[in-house]
């Protein structure tokens, strides 16, 4: 049985009152490894440990801080391989989607940031005949970083990385369904030299470690991506203490599908944004609208193609779809195909828990699911399933189609197709949504906005927003 430990002060450790969790292989169903259930007391090492470190971290010069980052981000890219093979049997996710995706995208997510910050110039404000003014830039101290199972390694190192860069002292928890990648990061972080204290992994139940770091008064910064009610939580904590938050949470994205787009080429990106990780990307699309010319061409593709998707162990070089990240979760989804029954939806294809053989007939997975005959108002169009389930419905007009891809609480993502490049336009700024991809699904440049609106976030990550969220910048004024 393997037993990952936190990372405190540069060294691995058991949780101070030795207890654990048990650690699932969602692929098989079984417990393999057990993970710290990290307390109150644990956090407070690390936050004693991250403010001793903070002066050395801070004050170090960026190119230095930018060359650790870099040594971390190499060290991983050797080990690739070997960290695709885990993050697989933590997460449940095909190996080659972890090998192609997941972890490339971990190791340019440090390399970007450790070279962002190398460019991170701060403003200034010329008064005529007055003076000047210019900003001052300095790291907020200890920060809190929180993040989800479904791109484990993938969205952890996507908030750690400009905290890092930026000159924080992190404590950061992944999450307790997918700690492994995490605590593999934490032994390569001592490898490539990171100073002590400067960044510390806790691993446990959010209710228990989270909730710690969330209340701990010395961190003075939230980074969360995770379910809304989660971050309403934490909102609920860390706004009266003032503390700085961003927050990352659900999705209920639209797809919009015009009769003019390139057929073929929307129906590939609409099963990519559908089902790919599972449907367990809170930028997948999970309301498909689709122009009524082309509505009975297209749903007879798209279920042809999704019945043929196979639903595999992760290292089945076949598997277009791996497990599910946990039982509870799929006992989840299947209970959303069930509700979805019962408010007179009809299952085009799928529906259904999937049993393999052998060693992986225990493991959590989920035929992918096509429903059609729902309204905009029902559950099932209105919650976030966050599984292998989408609905599909037809549209007559541009207005209409805009008004039932912004019926819902959240405003992620959308995804429009068109080959009418002012309808692109016009759709994409009437979208309620903080990211809209034309004619294309998840192309990420990590210097541009990414967050939502609405019930999906607040704040908003990548490129300088990140670095200017993770300092805290001050005006000084000189008089001439
Ligand atoms: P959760 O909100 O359940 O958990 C996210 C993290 O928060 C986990 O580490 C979790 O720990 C921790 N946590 C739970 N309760 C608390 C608490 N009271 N205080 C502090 N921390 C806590 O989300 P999931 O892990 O289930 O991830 C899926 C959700 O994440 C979906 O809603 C999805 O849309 C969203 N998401 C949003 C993204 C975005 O960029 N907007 C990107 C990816 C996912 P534990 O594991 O122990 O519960």
């Amino acid at each position: 049985m393997i037993q990952i430990k936190n990372y405190i002060n540069g060294e691995l450790k058991l949780a101070k009152d030795g207890t654990h969790i048990d650690n699932y292989d969602p692929s098989r169903g079984v417990v393999y490894s057990q993970i710290p259930d990290s307390k109150k007391e644990d956090v407070e090492e690390a936050v004693a440990a991250a403010e001793s470190a903070f002066p050395i971290w801070s004050n170090m010069p960026k190119e230095k801080r930018s060359e650790i980052m870099i040594n971390v981000a190499n060290k991983i890219q050797e080990r690739l391989d070997e960290f695709a093979a885990a993050e697989s049997l933590d997460n449940g996710k095909p190996v080659s989607l972890a090998t192609h995706v997941d972890i490339p995208r971990a190791v340019s997510n440090l390399k970007f940031f450790a070279t962002a910050i190398l460019h991170y110039a701060s403003e200034s404000h010329y008064m005529e005949g007055m003076g000047v003014n210019y900003t001052l830039r300095r790291p907020i101290g200890i920060v809190g970083c929180i993040s989800p199972w479904n791109l484990p390694l993938y969205l952890f190192t996507w908030k750690v990385a400009p905290a890092l860069a930026a000159g924080n002292c992190v404590i950061a928890k992944p999450s307790e369904v997918t700690p492994m990648t995490a605590y593999m990061l934490s032994e390569i972080c001592i490898e490539a030299g990171m100073p002590k204290g400067v960044f510390n992994i806790l691993h446990g139940l959010g209710q228990h470690v989270g909730d710690a770091i969330t209340r701990h008064p010395k961190i003075k910064a939230i980074s969360f991506t995770g379910g809304t009610n989660t971050g309403e939580t934490i909102a609920k904590i860390a706004a009266p203490m003032f503390k700085k938050l961003s927050l990352e949470l659900g999705g209920k994205n639209p797809n919009i599908i015009f009769a003019d787009c390139d057929f073929d080429k929307a129906l590939k990106t609409t099963m990519l944004s559908s089902f790919a990780n599972q449907g367990q990307i809170c930028l997948c699309g999970s309301r498909i609208y689709i122009e009524r010319p082309i509505y009975e061409k297209f749903k007879e593709a798209f279920v042809a193609k999704t019945a043929k998707a196979v639903v595999s162990y992760p290292t089945d070089e076949k598997a277009k779809l791996g497990a599910v990240v946990s039982k509870p979760h799929m006992e989840k989804v299947l209970g959303c195909i069930a509700l979805a029954k019962e408010e007179g939806g009809t299952i085009l294809t799928g529906g259904e828990r999937v049993i393999l053989e052998g060693e992986y007939a225990e493991g959590y997975y989920i035929r992918p699911t096509i429903i059609e005959g729902l309204g905009p108002n029902c559950r099932t169009n209105q919650e976030e399933i966050f599984g292998p389930v989408v609905t599909i419905a037809p549209f007559d007009t541009e207005e209409e189609a805009l008004e039932l891809a912004n019926s819902t609480q959240y405003g992620l993502a959308s995804t429009v197709h068109t080959n009418d490049l002012s309808r692109a336009h016009r759709v994409a700024e009437n979208l309620h949504a903080g990211i809209v991809w034309v004619n294309s699904w998840l192309v990420r440049d990590l210097r541009t906005p990414f967050g939502g609106v609405k019930n999906s976030g607040v704040g908003r990550e990548g490129g300088f927003e990140a670095l200017h969220f993770f300092t805290e910048p001050k005006n000084v004024f000189i008089k001439s």
